[in-house]
């Protein structure tokens, strides 16, 4: 519980102030809803006990533990004091020392349910992750969860960790990365005591193993891994694992594994669409601006991250926090200048370089009209839609301004593209045939 809870804290303070004063503490357990540690200094004690006594204990309920205050006494520490009793300090903070300790990974605080926001591309996967925290049988098993880098697997999978450990703490949760399965288990061969490692994965209710594809072709680790595996099955405990491609993709996976894998649930979160990363944007934007109140900030601006920048969520994110801190440390309103300037090179590298006569000569094509249609004066319907279309097109797939556009469409009104854009947007909801080919053009542009 400590190890989680101190992550909790590390993010909370930051690494360097974590490293400093909470690393360096030693565990003594938790009795009455208080948390006893020892620190290697009396300043060291007195400091933390000064500055640090809130996040411990928050960090601790958080975990699911019950902590009402915490208490520091100058001790022998892990980081050792007292030269010689370091390892022996170490070793009573384990179990069962000289042992493969079954623990789970850390787990991003900010990875809760609360905060995943859900779209069409990830709903699904939402609520398979959603069913094995809130339901204690098991429903789906195992449950797959795959899909591109940075598009919330891991995130889901703290979601459901954080979930069973608050509403039924009882429910043992093991998460570990594939690697660091393989790396126990290659530890317990090792020390010569794989049964121990055995028993230890056997005896948790939960198991997630994150990016699985990671011990295709580790021949050792896949057979042990596959014994787990279906020992846990068998026994009616849960699994979830992800991986970056459906099983079926994974080369070099063996065979029974592959299979045993596509016997649960497998489901998939489809890339990012452009609602999807407004959502995001809008839930972190407000979560900033809670931080950071003083910033001002033009909503045009998530509107235009969001058609902008590529599908990966990790992206999107790292793009907020610089237009923040940037706003924060100059001082200035985040625009949709200030926000071109500051990601010029997110968004050079998603830029997809689409311009307005490739738009309008593609849309020509696609609707049999002849370029000149596309900025001739003609208002005939089979004329004039697919030339709203073109128009909307060059408003959601350039950068170009209203006038700009008006300007290329035969020197039209910015008015009569605003109209356009409006018109194919209400369209594209009542008529599916205009949505399809709005879709089926965006891509061809795109690609
Ligand atoms: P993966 O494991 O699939 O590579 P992560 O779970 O690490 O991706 O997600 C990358 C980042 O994007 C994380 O910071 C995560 O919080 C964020 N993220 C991804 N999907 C969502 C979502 N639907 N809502 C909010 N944040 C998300
Ligand atoms: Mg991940």
């Amino acid at each position: 519980i400590w190890d989680q809870a101190c992550s909790i804290v590390k993010t909370e303070i930051g690494p360097a102030a974590w490293g400093r004063w909470i690393e360096p503490l030693a565990f003594r357990g938790l009795a009455a809803d208080t948390a006893r540690f020892d620190a290697p200094s009396e300043f060291a004690a007195d400091w933390v006990r000064r500055h640090y006594a809130e996040e411990i204990a928050g960090a601790l309920n958080e975990a699911g533990a019950r902590c009402a205050q915490i208490e520091v006494n100058v001790g022998v520490t892990d980081a050792g004091v007292g030269v010689g009793v370091s390892a022996g300090a170490a070793a009573r903070t384990l179990p069962e020392p000289g042992e493969a300790v079954l623990r789970s990974a850390p787990l991003e605080r900010r990875f809760t349910f609360d905060q995943f926001v859900v779209g069409r591309p990830n709903e699904l996967a939402h609520a398979a992750a959603r069913r094995v925290a809130e339901d204690d049988s098991v429903v789906y098993n195992p449950v797959f969860l795959h899909g591109g880098v940075g598009l919330g697997k891991t995130h889901l999978m703290h979601a459901i960790s954080w979930r069973i450990a608050e509403r039924t703490p009882a429910r043992k949760v093991l998460y570990l990365s594939a690697e660091q399965f393989m790396y126990r288990f290659i530890q317990a061969i090792k020390k010569d005591n794989t049964m121990a490692f055995k028993e230890q994965f056997r005896s948790v209710d939960v198991l997630m193993v994150d990016d699985v594809q990671f011990i295709a072709g580790k021949n050792s680790t896949q057979i042990e891994f596959f014994h787990t595996f279906n020992a846990l099955i068998d026994s009616g405990k849960q699994i979830v694992i992800s991986g970056d491609r459906a099983p079926g993709d994974i080369e070099q996976l063996e065979e029974r594994i592959r299979s045993r894998l596509q016997w649960g649930l497998v489901v998939d979160i489809h890339p990012t669409d452009y609602e999807l990363r407004l959502g995001i944007l809008q839930s972190k934007a407000e979560e900033a601006l809670a931080r950071e109140p003083s910033v001002r900030f033009d909503p045009k601006v998530l509107e235009f991250l969001a058609h902008r920048i590529s599908s990966n969520v990790r992206v999107l994110e790292g793009a907020l926090t610089r237009l923040f801190a940037f706003a924060s440390l100059v001082g200035r309103e985040i625009t949709l200048d200030m926000a071109q300037e500051c990601l010029a090179d997110l968004l050079r590298a998603s830029d997809r370089k689409v311009t307005i006569d490739e738009i309008m000569r593609k849309v020509a094509d696609h609707y049999n009209l002849r370029l000149s249609d596309m900025t001739s004066a003609r208002r005939a319907r089979a004329v004039a839609r697919p030339r709203q279309v073109a128009m909307y097109l060059a408003k959601t797939l350039t950068s170009k301004s209203l006038p700009e556009i008006g300007r290329k469409f035969g020197g039209r009104d910015h008015t009569t593209v605003m109209h356009a854009v409006k018109r194919v947007e209400s369209l594209s909801d009542t008529d599916s045939q205009i949505a399809e080919d709005v879709e089926l053009l965006r891509r061809m542009l795109e690609a």
